[in-house]
């Protein structure tokens, strides 16, 4: 029989696990012709969350799960549990009820029938989120669009569910810096796309604060374009144009009008802007130098400390 895995990563979800396999359980019941893995990944988890997953491999047969020695983020989640699948398909979905269990059935119609490699999903809506959050994703969303080929969906989710075949295409991407939105458009295939109502959270609280979302943001940009770097080299370009302009004015003024030191307040300006224009810069070849740097080092995405399928 052909198999499904189903991939949730987990970070402090002591309280929501529970519930979160009760829905599950449900929507696997009616799944009769497919047989169904869940592989739990609890990514350095600060509360009891590993107990709460041995408890769950020893009620539903069909539970798996990997603990890692410490917090590796949801991305190396993520890939550790789409490493570990077996499955036909392999979907990714959080383990707060955000990402409704009741979408898997039409996900798999998708992909069994109507001839689709990936079924996606993406919120409707922001509803529940705060206001000033939306904002700066939407703008987030926008930005990132217009830079790079690579196009992003608002609102998408990692919510997922994958062929084998694009399984194995985001496994073998080796780079560290993995923003798995990105990633998943990067790899195409064909994917049908399923909108939701946005939920909130049945347990626990969101590990995303707003300056964890401004550090993925930026990961985003620099791991999927170069256009940074390009402004930079333009804004560089106005600079010395500019400033240029300014050299043959000054020096105008001051063989016309000999009042050099009245020019002192300009020239100070100017050094001022052109250093900030540098170092704003020298800022961004530092981001993506500190990406090469990490990646030259080839460390492993995440240390795995217990396995269920071992112990
Ligand atoms: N998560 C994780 N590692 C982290 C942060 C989050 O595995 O470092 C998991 C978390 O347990 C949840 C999913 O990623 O299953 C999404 O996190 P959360 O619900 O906090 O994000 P939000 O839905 O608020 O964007
Ligand atoms: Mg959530």
């Amino acid at each position: 029989m052909a198999l499904l895995s189903l991939v949730v990563p987990c970070y402090n979800e002591k309280d929501a696990l529970h519930p979160f396999m009760e829905e599950l359980e449900r929507v696997i019941n009616q799944l009769t012709d497919i047989q169904t893995e869940v592989i739990l990944v609890n990514d350095g988890s600060r509360d009891n969350t590993l107990e709460i997953m041995r408890e769950l491999r020893d009620k539903y047969e069909y539970v798996r799960y990997i603990s890692f020695s410490r917090n590796f983020g949801k991305e190396s989640a993520i890939l550790a549990g789409l490493s570990a699948a077996k499955g036909d398909w392999a979907a990714v979905m959080d383990a707060d009820l955000q990402d409704p269990p009741a979408l898997l059935p039409d996900m798999l119609k998708a992909v069994r029938e109507e001839g689709y490699d990936c079924a996606g999903t993406r919120r409707m809506n922001r509803k529940g989120e705060p206001p000033i959050r939306s904002f700066f994703a939407r703008r987030f969303y926008r930005l990132i669009n217009k830079m790079s080929d690579t196009k992003l969906v608002d609102g998408a989710r990692d919510y997922k569910l994958l062929s084998r075949a694009a399984v194995d295409a985001l496994i073998a991407m080796p780079e560290v810096n993995r923003f798995s939105k990105g990633l998943y458009e990067w790899i195409g295939f064909r994917t049908k796309w399923f909108a939701f109502e946005n939920v909130e959270r049945v347990a626990g609280e969101t590990k995303w604060s707003f300056w964890k979302l401004f550090k993925y943001s930026i990961e985003g940009i620099v791991s999927f374009t170069t256009m940074p770097l390009k402004l930079a080299a333009l804004l560089g370009v106005l600079f010395m144009l500019a400033s240029f302009i300014s050299i043959v004015a000054l020096a105008v003024r001051q063989f016309v009008y000999h009042n050099s030191v009245d020019g002192w307040t300009s020239i100070v300006c100017i050094m001022l802007m052109l250093s900030g224009v540098q170092l704003f810069c020298m800022g961004i070849f530092g981001q993506y130098l500190a990406k090469m740097y990490m990646e030259i080092k080839k460390r492993p995405h995440y240390i795995i400390a217990e396995n269920s399928d071992k112990a």
